[in-house]
């Protein structure tokens, strides 16, 4: 049999198992099915509910605007799938070509998706974690049950972490008109991912919204009282902090024990894997067999020296899944490349929070548009005279400029595209706290809009 007619055979009657029936793993299938696989799929997912949408648990559903149960991913179109929901898998021989499940049956593939996410990263001290009124917030349970205890008026809550979900949830706070304070390790809010400019402007909207934010401090014990309910925090310079509600907001866990054993590149840092979406085994070698999407995914962009990327992104997770799902049905010569810039949003404090690029692979920070203290501006990072990222504030329609200025190399600081300039837009150090630095210029750019169009040529110096 030729391997053309070995791969129409796959695409007609082939077995395709997607591990985790979020929303990687619904796209994916949807986008197997658009390319006319006609093959048997199945889902295989640990929560025994339908594919649901994660941006509202810390947004709308925790005001009350949306319940938590109103958050299903609506459906792009029938997938006539198998779905295997409420168990998950515990294992994967590579070999043998089967997944386990944590009941005891297996399930055999020809071709495999990980789309496993990841999880809350629960508070180390396990008795201190069990106290009633300390929660995280990844599952829609999660956010169902903060919701509950929000509406019944906490004297305070305590939120640990002012990333973007813990400002999200302060923010919610005081919206519903809740004493909140929030505890950051770092200099001041959202440093990790934006840095320590954008960071104290980020302070300034928590301050100015009501919120007792602590910065440099570390929540170092959680106290309950008799009926083992949260009472107190204590803090690691002396402070203690009375509340009755505590969220643990310290970013996520990926999902990768259950490939252990597999063979795969699997590990805290995720599962790596090419461009194209297909694993690498231990070795580095690539796998033809098994592809990650979404945020479990840990993989090259050209556009960053081909350094691996772990992508906790929506928009991230959607486009991966499609150019998975293509390559898992194509040939060799008509793989994609996953090449689209990394996007994220937030809503907090009334702010509308976007960005585009890799901000934390910057040394460098300009605001090139509007103004800082009207929380409505853009701005613009690099790295040794390139654009590699930016962030507005209530500023995102710029925003798709400035992804052009990154795939294309573009000096920085780039030239502001409207007049409202401000008077000095003179670059300031990034500052991030664990920033692990590209070390060349730029090598090539970025093409084309459709993932079926998007292709890297290498740049040629100075022109
Ligand atoms: C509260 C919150 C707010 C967010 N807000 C934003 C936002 O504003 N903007 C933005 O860009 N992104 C946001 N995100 C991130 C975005 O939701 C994720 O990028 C997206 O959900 C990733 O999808 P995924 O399918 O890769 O992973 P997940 O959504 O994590 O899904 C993975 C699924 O696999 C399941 N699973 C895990 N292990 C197994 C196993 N062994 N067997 C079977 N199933 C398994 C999990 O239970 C889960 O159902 C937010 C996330 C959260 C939690």
């Amino acid at each position: 049999m030729t391997s053309e007619r070995s791969r129409e055979t796959f695409r007609h009657d082939g077995r395709i198992v997607v591990v985790g029936a979020s929303l990687a793993g619904l796209r994916a299938a949807e986008a197997l099915r658009d390319e006319g696989f006609t093959g048997s799929l199945t889902l295989v997912g640990d929560e025994a509910c339908e594919p649901y949408d994660r941006p509202p648990l810390s947004k709308q559903v925790l005001t009350g605007w949306v319940p938590a149960d109103g958050t299903a991913l609506p459906r792009r179109r029938e997938i006539d799938a198998e779905w295997l929901l409420g168990v998950p898998a515990s294992g994967l021989d590579l070999a043998g070509k089967r997944v386990e499940l944590a009941d005891g049956r297996e399930v055999p593939f020809d071709r495999l998706l990980i789309a496993t996410g990841v999880r809350a990263r629960p508070w180390a001290d396990r008795a201190e974690a069990a106290l009633d009124g300390v929660f995280v917030v990844r599952t829609r349970d999660d956010s169902g049950r903060l919701w509950e205890r929000l509406a019944a008026g906490p004297g305070r809550v305590l939120v640990i972490g002012a990333g973007f979900a813990g400002s999200e949830i302060a923010s919610v706070c005081r919206e519903r008109d809740i004493p909140v304070t929030v505890a950051e390790t770092a200099e001041a809010p959202l440093v990790g991912a934006l840095g320590s400019m954008v960071g104290s402007i980020a302070a300034n909207l928590q301050r100015a919204h009501g919120v007792d934010l602590r910065c440099g401090v570390k929540v170092t014990r959680l106290e309950g009282d008799e009926r083992g309910r949260v009472r107190r925090a204590h803090l690691s310079d002396g402070g203690t902090v009375d509340a009755d509600v505590v969220v643990v907001a310290l970013g996520g866990v990926r999902n990768t024990e259950w490939l252990r054993d597999s063979g795969l590149a699997a590990g805290v840092w995720g599962v790596a894997c090419d461009s194209g979406c297909r694993a690498f085994d231990v070795n580095g070698l690539v796998t033809d067999d098994v592809f990650v999407a979404g945020d479990v995914a840990r993989c090259p962009h050209p556009v960053y020296e081909y350094r691996f990327l772990s992508l906790e992104h929506w928009a991230n997770a959607v486009e991966q899944a499609q150019v998975a799902a293509h390559n898992m049905v194509s040939s060799p010569t008509d793989r994609w490349p996953h090449l689209s810039m990394p996007a994220f949003w937030s809503m907090q404090f009334g702010v509308n929070i976007k960005s585009v690029g890799v901000p934390v692979l910057s040394d460098e920070v300009v605001v090139t548009q509007g103004s800082v203290e009207e929380h409505r501006f853009v701005a613009a990072y690099g790295y040794r005279g390139r654009v590699t990222a930016a962030v507005s504030f209530d500023n995102a329609k710029w925003l798709d400029h400035y992804r052009h200025l990154i795939e294309t190399a573009a000096p920085f600081p780039p030239s502001c595209p409207t007049p409202d300039q401000p008077a000095d837009m003179k670059p300031v150090p990034a500052h991030f706290p664990n920033s692990v630095i590209i070390t060349q210029g730029a090598t090539v750019v970025v093409t084309g809009y459709e993932p079926s169009e998007r292709r890297v040529a290498f740049a040629r110096p100075g022109g």
